[in-house]
């Protein structure tokens, strides 16, 4: 009797999973030299509804959105709201949302509950910006993102030096999800030339000088010559919100007014 592969069952055999950090690498090797979009191109159909793009609306996410809505209208942009948003961040965000047709943007917000215990009135970023940005960011990117495999950022080594390192996929610490930054490669120069090419309307606070734009209460404009990261939470130790530490640090240390993980 000959044996095909329903017989043996091989066809439906699952092939063991490398583990995050080693598929991690093996995509990045793969992918490595490719376009930007080629690689989102080939990652949302590999990983269909298992991927998500997390997107601030900020001073660059233009180009990242704009090759989503080129590729897949209907892929999950997820954007968190953290209530101290600028104005102008929220209106650019339904501007874009609306210019490239993306069907699913999501907003994330930090739970009610959540804000009525640990900063009822909103004064927390004045006394614990770490315990804020986990409370209004951190926590709730983590459960918003239980769904998905992967997710996409907009991160770039040249924005600081945190990030020279960056990879084009990393395994993200604590969980079995993989991150991919189609842009890791890119500078301020090539994300302006994209932004010509296509002609993509720059986020308004941009030309009022803030070349990264977060929460307004932590955000100032930035002088020339400056890291374009310079104006994020000035004159603080502190440098990334936290939705990017892994490991140990990827819950911070929200001591002050007694914030704590709730989050498993
Ligand atoms: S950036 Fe500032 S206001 Fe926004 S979550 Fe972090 S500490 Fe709070």
């Amino acid at each position: 009797m000959t044996e095909n592969a329903n017989e043996t069952g091989a066809e439906n055999a699952e092939l063991p999973r490398l583990g995050p950090e080693a598929e991690a690498d093996v995509l990045s090797r793969i992918h490595a030299g490719r376009e930007a979009e080629e690689v989102l191109a080939d990652i949302l159909h590999g990983f269909r509804d298992e991927a998500a793009l997390v997107s601030s609306f900020g001073a660059e996410s233009a180009v990242l959105l704009h090759m989503i809505s080129r590729i897949d209208k209907t892929t999950p942009v997820l954007f968190l709201e953290t209530g101290m948003l600028f104005e102008e961040t929220l209106i650019y965000q339904q501007y874009l949302a609306a210019l490239f047709g993306l069907e699913n943007v999501q907003m994330i917000r930090p739970a009610p509950e959540d804000l009525e215990e640990q900063d009822p009135d909103g004064t927390l970023h004045q006394e614990n910006t770490d315990g804020c940005c986990f409370l209004r960011k951190t926590l709730p990117l983590r459960r918003a993102l239980e769904p998905y495999a992967l997710w996409i950022t907009g991160r770039k080594r040249h924005q600081a030096a945190t990030r020279a390192n960056l990879e084009l996929f990393e395994a993200e610490k604590g969980t079995q999800r993989i991150k991919l930054n189609p842009l890791a490669d890119w500078d301020a120069a090539r994300i302006r030339a994209y932004m010509e090419e296509h002609n993509l309307p720059p986020h308004p606070l941009v030309g009022r000088g803030y070349p990264s734009i977060g929460c307004a209460p932590c955000t100032t404009p930035v002088k020339e010559g400056e890291d374009p990261r310079a104006g994020r939470w000035r004159g603080a130790d502190k440098t990334e919100c936290g939705i990017h530490y892994d490991g140990e640090k990827w819950v911070r240390t929200p001591a002050a007014r007694g914030v704590v993980s709730t989050f498993p």
